[in-house]
């Protein structure tokens, strides 16, 4: 162990802060005297859409490596909805550790993969809800890390979380002693279970593999692509609460509300991409976020 070098893998949407959540995971390694590094992968730049994160971890002496992370040691999921869109266990080495953020238990979660890696499930959305007052989940997974895998010490997060979240980060650093409290650690390896649930998953093209100066397919077909899937929660409305004024629908930067024939507002769930402007800019709190089953 002294020797290896230890490579996460934070999966997480534009916006959820797996960036920082990484940067703070090797704030706090080197902290503790180890060495780390933390550097992001972007996609497309925009809130909502698929985002990379990693770090590496050594001991003994400093990282030298540079190159991307493709065989991780631990990967770690802020977003729910990842698990059915891409393959998040890609290159996860066997022995390696699965950390997700999820509703779901982890019995149930395990039915979606079949590799020999320790699974750990966490509901740390409703844990950022209720002690951060919004759905970011960077800093409360964090502890869900600490749990699983012991890679970091609790106490070396007080200095990071203060020098990113000033006033804010005593309430981060209990979302994170929560969650490592909730995490659910898998008895067996994921390998024990035979019975994967397939599901469709959705292979996006590479940066490199797209031609220069690309419009995907044809020009103009942006309303075909499914861009509501990249949601983890989504606006419900409450009619009896709604004045009809449009603010939501001037405001949500996707253009995907739409006032119906008796004047109540909706969101097209085709593009809808869970941002949660509309609730936030209602005036009369008619729009409430609700995470995706
Ligand atoms: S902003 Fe709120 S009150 Fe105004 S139309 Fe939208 S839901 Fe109704
Ligand atoms: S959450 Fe609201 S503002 Fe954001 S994309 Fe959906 S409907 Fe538009």
């Amino acid at each position: 162990m002294k020797n290896e070098i230890i490579e996460i893998r934070w999966h997480g949407r534009g916006g959820q802060g797996a960036v920082t959540s990484a940067e703070l995971t090797a704030m706090a390694a080197i902290h503790e005297g180890k060495f780390a590094q933390a550097f992001p992968s972007f996609g497309p730049e925009r809130r909502g859409a698929p985002v990379l994160a990693f770090n590496r971890i050594r001991y003994d002496r400093p990282v030298r490596e540079r190159s991307g992370i493709t065989l991780p040691d631990v990967v770690v999921v802020l977003d729910p909805g990842l698990v059915t869109l891409i393959d998040v266990t890609e290159g996860l080495k066997p022995g390696g550790t699965l950390i997700v953020n999820s509703t779901r238990s982890v019995e149930d979660l395990q039915q979606n993969f079949d590799g020999d890696w320790k699974l750990a499930v966490v509901d740390a959305g409703s844990i950022a809800r209720k002690l951060l007052g919004v759905n970011i989940v960077n800093t409360t997974m964090l502890g869900a890390l600490i749990k699983a895998t012991g890679l970091i010490k609790f106490e070396s997060l007080h200095e990071p979380l203060e020098e990113r979240f000033g006033a804010r980060a005593k309430s981060n650093f209990e979302a994170c002693k929560l969650a490592a409290e909730n995490t659910v650690l898998s008895q067996i390896t994921t390998g024990g279970l035979k019975t994967r649930r397939s599901f469709a998953v959705e292979k996006l093209a590479k940066w490199q593999e797209l031609p220069i100066g690309c419009v995907v397919k044809e020009a103009g077909n942006t309303r075909s692509f499914c861009t509501g899937d990249w949601k983890s929660q989504h606006p419900e409305w409450d009619d009896k609460k709604c004045i009809k004024c449009g603010i939501c629908y001037i405001y949500c930067p996707e253009g995907c509300i739409k006032q119906q024939k008796d004047g109540f507002f909706r969101a097209d769930m085709f593009f809808c991409k869970g941002c949660g402007i509309c609730a936030q800019e209602c005036w009369t709190q008619a729009i409430s976020m609700v995470e995706e089953a």
